[in-house]
């Protein structure tokens, strides 16, 4: 997608999320943005209560959208909470309400004024989104979405999300 704006620097990490020093970190959140489990429950835990309280505000979380709030406790000043598909297998518009959430994050982040933002890999838990796949989608959708955003950095849980993104970052569709 042409742009004047530069793509941002892609940086793979190993580990918790809630411990990342960025500008904003995102939730893999549910459509009621009140909590969970998985990374949502490390981040609502980390954060402390005044995030559910703000949640509870926010009326929910369509799939595929992306809703923004203070981290309260958290080393990042904001956490952006989107929701991704549940794998239905592939042919119920999964790929691109996946790519939505990471678009939506980084339209999210510009209105803030974030300059970097972690992701943890959306929808690859309790929603099923086969990990390969995933990767991909969330590479691709950052690589083409016009941002301000400088830094975005996927944060891998485990040795098996590391490969997928070792994978998907030496792929370049665009
Ligand atoms: P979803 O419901 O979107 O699938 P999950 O939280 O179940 O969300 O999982 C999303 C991804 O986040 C999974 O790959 C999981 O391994 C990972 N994850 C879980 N806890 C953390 C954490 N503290 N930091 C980073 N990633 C995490």
């Amino acid at each position: 997608m042409s742009s004047d704006r530069p793509s941002p620097r892609l940086e793979l990490t190993v580990g918790d999320i809630t411990t990342e020093q960025v500008d904003a970190i995102v939730n893999a959140a549910n459509e009621t943005l009140l909590g969970g489990g998985g990374v949502d429950g490390a981040i609502h835990r980390a954060a402390g209560p005044d995030l559910l309280k703000h949640c509870r505000k926010l009326g929910g979380c369509p799939t595929g959208q992306a809703k923004v709030t203070l981290g309260f406790r958290l080393p990042a000043r904001w956490v952006i909470h989107t929701v991704g598909p549940i794998w239905h297998g592939g042919s119920q518009q999964e790929p691109a309400l996946l790519a939505s959430c990471y678009r939506e994050s980084l339209a999210r982040a510009d209105e803030v004024g974030a300059r970097s933002v972690a992701f943890p890999a959306i929808s690859t838990g309790v929603y099923g989104y086969p990990i390969a796949p995933a990767t991909q989608v969330a590479v691709d959708a950052v690589r083409s979405t016009p941002t301000n955003v400088e830094l975005v950095r996927f944060v891998c849980f485990n040795d098996e999300a590391l490969s997928a993104y070792t994978t998907a970052l030496a792929i370049d569709l665009t």
